[in-house]
């Protein structure tokens, strides 16, 4: 939020139409003089007063010697005395002139005069003209770059957004309880009366609370389109503007169209720009914002539902940094989870997003919904999107399933990079690697299964990847689980130990994830000797992945460091053993890897299953019972 600091010092930016102003006219001052000293010739000094004088007076002046110089133009003559004094003369048609000026030795010249017309185009059209051009250009430069700008100072007219959706709760899918929760404004938005007569108190603002892409917006949108009600929306960042009082001007003008419209929703996008708890700013304080936030706060506080109803709808990601005063009764009080979709969830937001593309009949939505774990809801509709345009680029009639699973990967994994030549070494890294993952993950009780192991690159970052499957609706983890999940991380470096004989960068990621996990086990979840149940950790925000504040002493640090280190180095050890115990299986699930450069999880289940078989080891491959729990909420 740079250009909000911009806010708090100067004159300039609070008055930047005086300064223009103030500007304009030096400039137009300077440009009079300089053209007036021009106007005229050298011989007349501009600091002179210049006496006018009659035609008969002056030519008597000439005979009578008193007059030097003599400049003539098309209606006037300018003369200067001997005593230095300048005439200006009404020219007479007088042929006689010029013989009594050579009679005096009056030294004479001809100039061009202009008339007042052009006099007036010079000195002060032009320059306004040419001064107002700079301005407008500059402001438009300002306007692009900051989406207001001079021109637009106060109003908000082009940045306030007004319709009436058609979107209704149809298209909002994988969000039921937040479907819910909002459902009542609906209901009170078309016949508000029902609830006044009641004495009943509506809402005024609604905070959606949830990361990015999950709908949010939609959800506002459909709430005004259920209702059959204006819809008034405006991003929060576009409040603040360069100078101070533009975003209360914006926000006052908001609920007053909204008011004229009523019943009506105003919709307040990333109301954290403004909305951000006052101290919270490593500046302290900010002008504009406080400004704007103090302008919401009492709109909302200033009106009357009972006359005009106009519910207050905003959205953030990051609701822990906002105000409390926002969050006050009578403001946004009430606050509704917009969170990533769950399986089932998926696969509702895929079906409504694939209404608008011919799908072929057999694809299995099931798949790419557990190929989806983690995507967002606008990140869906891309996967579909992008589906869409695959099949377009193979001339197909219809969206195949083939199709959905590339675009999962690509939105995951990044572009898929055909065109770039892994090296044989890298590729013989990567295929290790991953196998060493997909077995440790097979093997471990609490790991989650796997479902793709592929080492085709997709774009820079991730040479290879394995995809694994979590159990859906996981809101707590076990110990063992977690271990698990450490295990699987270390699977792949310990693959590149056992079978490269020398270690890559390609596991640092997983090196610092496993390491993470290991870190909360103790810091957090109590699950060690080192801190017992003492959480040395407070997560401020965990659904949305917010930071952790650190509370204990150097010492219990560093016994937090020796126990991370211990427990990776167990762990390490054990993973080995396992690699090395069924490093006939690793080698065949590379072997299929080169030649399918992908293979999905029932054949990484299939090959340890027949070398099991082969060397006649009891089978260690885990029962994983999502499948039945996919089931179970499909029927639901
Ligand atoms: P947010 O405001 O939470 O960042 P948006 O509402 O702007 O997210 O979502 C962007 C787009 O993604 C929507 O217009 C819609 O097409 C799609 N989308 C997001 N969430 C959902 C959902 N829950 N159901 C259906 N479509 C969704
Ligand atoms: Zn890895």
């Amino acid at each position: 939020m740079n250009k909000n600091e911009n806010n708090n010092n100067g004159f300039f930016n609070k008055n930047p139409i005086l300064i223009f102003a103030v500007f304009a006219i030096v400039i137009v001052v300077l440009f009079r003089s300089f053209s007036d000293s021009e106007f005229g010739s050298d011989m007349i000094s501009a600091n002179t007063q210049t006496k006018n004088l009659a035609y008969s007076d002056f030519k008597d002046y000439i005979k009578k010697g008193q007059i030097s110089q003599v400049a003539i133009a098309e209606t006037t003559i300018k003369a200067v005395g001997t005593d230095y004094s300048v005439y200006m003369i009404k020219r007479v048609n007088d042929p006689t002139l010029v013989p009594v000026l050579e009679e005096a030795k009056v030294q004479y010249t001809a100039f061009s005069e202009r008339n007042w017309l052009s006099d007036l185009l010079f000195s002060w059209v032009l320059p306004v003209f040419i001064f107002f051009g700079i301005w407008m250009f500059l402001a438009s430069r300002m306007q692009k770059n900051m989406g207001g700008g001079l021109l637009g100072v106060g109003s908000a007219k082009k940045l306030i957004n007004s319709e009436k959706p058609k979107v209704t709760f149809a298209d909002v899918a994988g969000v039921e309880e937040a479907k819910e929760e909002v459902e009542e404004i609906v209901d009170y938005l078309k016949d508000p009366d029902k609830y006044l007569r009641l004495g009943a108190k509506i809402p005024k603002g609604i905070l959606l609370v949830g990361p990015p892409g999950t709908g949010k917006t939609l959800l506002a949108r459909a709430v005004a389109g259920e209702a059959n009600v204006p819809f008034f929306s405006m991003s929060a960042s576009s409040f603040i503007e360069m100078f101070v009082g533009v975003g209360a001007s914006r926000v006052r003008d908001l609920f007053e169209n909204a008011k004229k419209e009523s019943p009506a929703i105003v919709f307040i996008d990333e109301i954290d720009a403004i909305g951000k708890s006052r101290n919270s700013g490593p500046m302290g304080g900010n002008d504009e914002r406080e400004q704007t936030l103090n302008q919401l706060l009492s709109e909302m506080d200033g009106f009357d539902a009972d006359k005009a109803p106009v519910i207050v709808i905003a959205a953030t990601n990051r609701p822990e940094i906002l105000d409390a005063a926002l969050l006050r009764p009578g403001r946004f009080d009430r606050q509704v989870l917009v969170d990533k979709p769950d399986f089932k969830g998926r696969i509702d937001i895929l079906k409504v997003h694939m209404k608008d593309v011919k799908i072929s009949d057999n694809v299995d939505l099931q798949e790419i919904g557990r190929l989806t774990t983690g995507l967002a809801g606008a990140d869906l509709q891309n996967v579909i999107n992008e589906a869409a345009l695959l099949a377009g680029r193979k001339s197909k009639k219809v969206v195949e399933q083939s199709d959905l699973i590339e675009a999962v990967e690509r939105s995951i994994a990044g572009l898929e990079k055909k065109s770039r030549r892994v090296n044989k070494k890298e590729k013989r890294i990567v295929t290790y690697h991953e196998s060493g993952h997909a077995l440790i993950a097979e093997l471990t009780k609490g790991a989650k299964r796997v479902s793709k192991v592929s080492v085709v690159p997709r774009g820079l970052a991730a040479l290879g990847y394995t995809l694994n499957t979590p159990e859906e609706n996981k809101f707590m983890m076990q110990k063992h689980e977690l271990i698990a999940e450490v295990d699987v991380l270390l699977g792949g470096r310990a693959a590149e130990e056992v079978f490269i004989k020398e270690i890559s960068t390609g596991a640092s990621n997983d090196l610092e994830r496993a390491t993470d996990i290991i870190k909360s086990m103790v810091s957090i979840y109590g699950m060690s000797d080192v801190a017992g149940l003492m959480v040395l950790e407070k997560q401020r925000n965990n659904f949305l992945g917010g930071q952790t504040i650190k509370d204990y002493s150097d010492k219990m640090a560093e016994k937090v460091d020796e126990f991370v280190k211990t427990m990776l180095s167990q762990r390490y050890e054990a993973v080995l053993d396992t690699l090395r115990a069924y490093s006939g299986a690793i080698e065949n699930m590379v072997l299929a890897l080169y030649d399918e450069e992908t293979i999905d999880g029932a054949k990484v289940r299939e090959i340890i299953r027949n070398y099991e078989e082969a060397n006649g080891l009891e089978t260690r491959l885990v029962e994983h019972e999502e499948d039945d729990d996919i089931k179970k909420q499909l029927e639901k």
